[in-house]
C-alpha cells in the first residue's frame, strides 16, 4: 500500500485544448425564445486559471484517431456534426432569416413516423432535427473543432492514467453526457465521458464505472451503456420528475436492460437538496461501484449542482464537492475526471479545484 499512499496528495494533471474555446453557441432557443446561452468559452478560462493557481500541471491534448469515438457514436452523427455547419452556410439561411447557427425545427419522432422508416431529408434545416433532439444546442462554425478537441482531452487523460497517473482531469468543453449514440442535445455534442470509458475498456480494464455528479441526469451516457455489463453508469441528479432536464428519463426505476441489468443506478434528489442528501447519494454510488468490482473509474464532473449555479436547484457547496472527491478517491481506482456542466463563472473554477483537491492521487 505504500506506493498508493505515496501517490496520495499529488495534483492531477489537467488536459486542455485551446480549440475547446472555439465553440460559440451564440444563443439557445428555449420555448421558442432566443435566450443567451450559459455554456460559454470563458468556462475554460476560469477553470484553467483556478487549477493553475492551485498548482496543477497543464497538458495540451494530443490528437487521437476516431476509433473510440465511433465505438460509442453512430458514424452518421459524427459525420453530421463535422459537416452540417458548412452545409448550412452554403444555403441561404443568413440572407433569408439572419441565422448563421444550425437550429432544428422538426423532429422525426417515432410518433410522427407511425412506423415508417425516416427518409434522409433534402433540406439541411430538416436534417438538423434528425440528429439534434432539442432547440437549445446550436451548431456554429467552431462547434465541431471544439467538440472533437474535447474528445481528445478525454482520450489524452486516459493515456495519462494508462501511463501511471492515478487521476487525470480532462477540461472538456462543450460537455458531453447528454449525447446518446445517435443524437446530440442538452448543450452537448459528443459524449466525452463515454469515449473515456470505452477507451479504458479497450485498454483492458474489465469493468469501468461512470459516476455522474452533474446536477442533471446524463441520459446520453446512460443510454449508450444501458444494455452493457462492462460499463456501469451511476448518477446523482435533480429529479427529472420534478420538472427538470432531461425530463423523460433519469428515474430510479431505470436499472439497465439485458446484460446491463443492474449496471445502471439513478439517484434523483428533490430540488433544494444540499450537501447532506447529496453526499449520502455519493456514498451509495461509491458502495455500489465497490460492489460491482469495477477496476477503473470515469467521473462526469458537473459542478452545476452548486448553490450559485443558474441551471439547477441543488444547493451543494464547494466543501461538498471536495468531500465527494475524497470519497471517490477512497475507491482507489485509476480515475479519469471529465468536465461536464457548471455555469456560474465566478465560482466555477473554485468548485472544480475543490473536487480535485478531494480526489487527489
Ligand atoms: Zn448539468
Amino acid at each position: 500500500m505504500l506506493t498508493s499512499m505515496a501517490g496520495r496528495g499529488r495534483r492531477a494533471p489537467v488536459v486542455w485544448s485551446p480549440l475547446t474555446r472555439e465553440h460559440r453557441p451564440g444563443a439557445e432557443v428555449w420555448v421558442g425564445v432566443v435566450t443567451p446561452g450559459s455554456e460559454l468559452p470563458e468556462r475554460v478560462d476560469v477553470i484553467r486559471t483556478a487549477l493553475e493557481a492551485a498548482g496543477h500541471r497543464l497538458v495540451e491534448a494530443r490528437p487521437h484517431a476516431d476509433d473510440t469515438l465511433l465505438a460509442v457514436h453512430d458514424p452518421g452523427l459524427v459525420a453530421h456534426l463535422a459537416e452540417v455547419h458548412d452545409e448550412w452556410m452554403a444555403g441561404d439561411y443568413v440572407e433569408l432569416v439572419g441565422q448563421d447557427r444550425v437550429v432544428p425545427y422538426v423532429f422525426p419522432t417515432d410518433a410522427m413516423l407511425g412506423g415508417l422508416p425516416p427518409r434522409a431529408p433534402a433540406a439541411v434545416h430538416a436534417r438538423a432535427g434528425q440528429f439534434g433532439y432539442d432547440t437549445m444546442t446550436l451548431v456554429g462554425a467552431g462547434t465541431w473543432p471544439a467538440a472533437r478537441a474535447a474528445v481528445d482531452c478525454a482520450l489524452t487523460a486516459v493515456d495519462l492514467v494508462r501511463s501511471g497517473e492515478p487521476v487525470a482531469y480532462a477540461l472538456c468543453r462543450p460537455p458531453g453526457h447528454h449525447v446518446t449514440r445517435s443524437a446530440y442535445g442538452g448543450s452537448c455534442y459528443l459524449n466525452n465521458a463515454a469515449v473515456a470509458a470505452q477507451a479504458l475498456r479497450d485498454a483492458s480494464h474489465r469493468r469501468v464505472a461512470v459516476v455522474d455528479l452533474d446536477a442533471h441526469h446524463g441520459n446520453g451516457t446512460a443510454a449508450i451503456f444501458y444494455e452493457r455489463a462492462d460499463v456501469a453508469y451511476g448518477s446523482v441528479h435533480v429529479d427529472p420528475g420534478a420538472g427538470w432536464f432531461p425530463h423523460f428519463v433519469g428515474f430510479a426505476e431505470e436499472v439497465g436492460r439485458g446484460e446491463g441489468e443492474g449496471a445502471t443506478l439513478n439517484l434523483p434528489l428533490p430540488p433544494g437538496s444540499g450537501d447532506g442528501p447529496w453526499l449520502e447519494s455519493v456514498d451509495r454510488l461509491t458502495g455500489w461501484v465497490a460492489g460491482l468490482g469495477a477496476d477503473a473509474l470515469v467521473v462526469s464532473l458537473g459542478v452545476d449542482a452548486a448553490a450559485d449555479d443558474p441551471e439547477s436547484p441543488l444547493l451543494v457547496t464547494a466543501a461538498g464537492y471536495r468531500e465527494a472527491g475524497n470519497r471517490l478517491a477512497d475507491l482507489g481506482l485509476p480515475s479519469v475526471v471529465v468536465q461536464e456542466g457548471g455555469y456560474h463563472l465566478p465560482s466555477l473554477g473554485g468548485l472544480v479545484a475543490a473536487y480535485l483537491e478531494g480526489h487527489a492521487g
